[in-house]
Order: C-alpha cells, then structure tokens, then sequence
C-alpha cells in the first residue's frame, strides 16, 4: 500500500498515520517528524529548519525531495508507505510522481483528510503530546483519564513549538495557497480520495480502511 494523506495541519494526518502503520504494516514517513528529529539533533541543517518552522513557512522543495527520495528507498519502504505531509506544493507532488516513476511503484492513491476550518483550530491549539509514550493528546478532546494516566507514567504534555496561534494562523495560510494546489493536482489525475475527517478518531480510522 502506497499513500498519501492529504489535509490541513490538526486534521489528524499523524493520528490516523500511526494507527494504519499497526494495521498495514508499512512505515509512516512524517517530513515533519523527520525535521523536528533535525533540529533536536542540533545540526545545521535543523538550526536552520527550526526557524523555518517556527515562522510556519516551508522548507524548500529540493531540500525535501532529497529527504523523501533517501527515506523511500530504506529496506523498510520497499511494500509500501504512508506519507504524512508530503507532497506539500505542486512542486513536490510533480516530483514525487517522478521518483515514484524511477522507483517503478506508482501510487495507490492520494486521500484527503476533510475537516471544517473552525475545528482545526481547536485541534490543533489544544494538541500535546505525551513525553513518556509518544501518544497524541489533545486537552480539549481526548478523556481526562487518559491524560492522567501519561502523568500518572511519569510523562509530560509536550506543546509543539510550532502550534501557538500566530504560527498556526500562519500554517493555515500556506496550507490554503501552497498545499491546496497539491489537492487539485492528484483530483485532475483521478487519484484523489476524500474521507470526512471531522469525528471520534476510530469512526475516521473506519472511515479511512472503507476507501482503501
Ligand atoms: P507537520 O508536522 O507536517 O505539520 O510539519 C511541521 C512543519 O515542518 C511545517 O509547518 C513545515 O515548516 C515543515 N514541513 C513538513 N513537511 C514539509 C514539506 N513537505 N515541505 C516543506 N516543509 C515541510
């Protein structure tokens, strides 16, 4: 299985990412994740991404096509993957069908993750991850009992640098004049695949496995 998940930031691209990675058993390649890895790891190449980040800007097009063209041919990618927040532009959406066409593995399809724009916000504001299980929380939405129980295991709420409401306002921009171009890109190839993303993470996991 090769895809692509599509939508705005908070319309729970990541969440549904690690829970089809369980199921299909293929990798979830997070660009994001992979940068956020760079700039923990303090290199130059992450100092200068860190910063990119934080304004809500993109990385450039060559940069992360050379990113995603040495991820994808790492043994594990080989029967498949999950891509989560790439292709971003027209650009690396065209470059992606091309190395996808060098590889010899076309695509199985490209799905967008449909959320009314009121409820990104919210999402994505009240977005924390757990610093001892990794776990995606959201202080909104997700069950008290859950939250207690990441500090109860000796965790902490960890608030991406990059969701304060300037950055996200920001984020939402360039997702509306850059990202969704990428959508009408994989429509006009009759690839597209749209699933309502607005609900109970499992109802949209069900959701997500009726059109794959
Ligand atoms: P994400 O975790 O997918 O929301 O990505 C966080 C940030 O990483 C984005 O706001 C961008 O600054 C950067 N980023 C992630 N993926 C890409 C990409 N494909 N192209 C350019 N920048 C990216």
């Amino acid at each position: 299985m090769r895809i692509v998940l599509l939508g705005a930031p908070g319309s729970g691209k990541g969440t549904q990412a690690k829970i089809l990675t369980e199921e299909k058993h293929v990798p979830h390649i997070s660009t994001g994740d992979m940068l956020r890895a760079a700039v923990a790891a303090g290199t130059r190449f992450g100092q200068k991404a860190k910063s990119i980040m934080e304004a809500g800007n993109l990385v450039s097009d060559d940069i992360m096509l050379g990113i995603i063209a040495e991820r994808l041919v790492e043994p594990d990618a080989a029967d498949g993957f999950i891509l989560d927040g790439f292709p971003r532009t027209r650009q690396q959406a065209a470059d992606l069908e091309e190395l996808l066409d060098q590889l010899g593995v076309p695509l199985d399809a490209a799905i967008l993750m449909d959320v009314d724009f009121d409820i990104l916000m919210k999402r994505l504001t009240g977005r924390r991850t757990c610093s001892k299980t990794g776990k995606l929380l959201n202080i909104y939405f997700t069950p008290q009992a859950e939250i207690d129980a990441c500090k109860q295991a000796g965790g902490e709420l960890l608030h991406r640098e990059d969701d304060n409401e300037e950055t996200i306002s920001k984020r939402l921009q360039v997702y509306r004049e850059s990202t969704e171009p990428v959508v009408e890109f994989y429509r006009k190839r009759g690839r597209l695949k749209v699933v309502n993303a607005d609900g109970e993470i499992a109802e949209v996991n069900a959701r997500l496995l009726d059109v794959l």
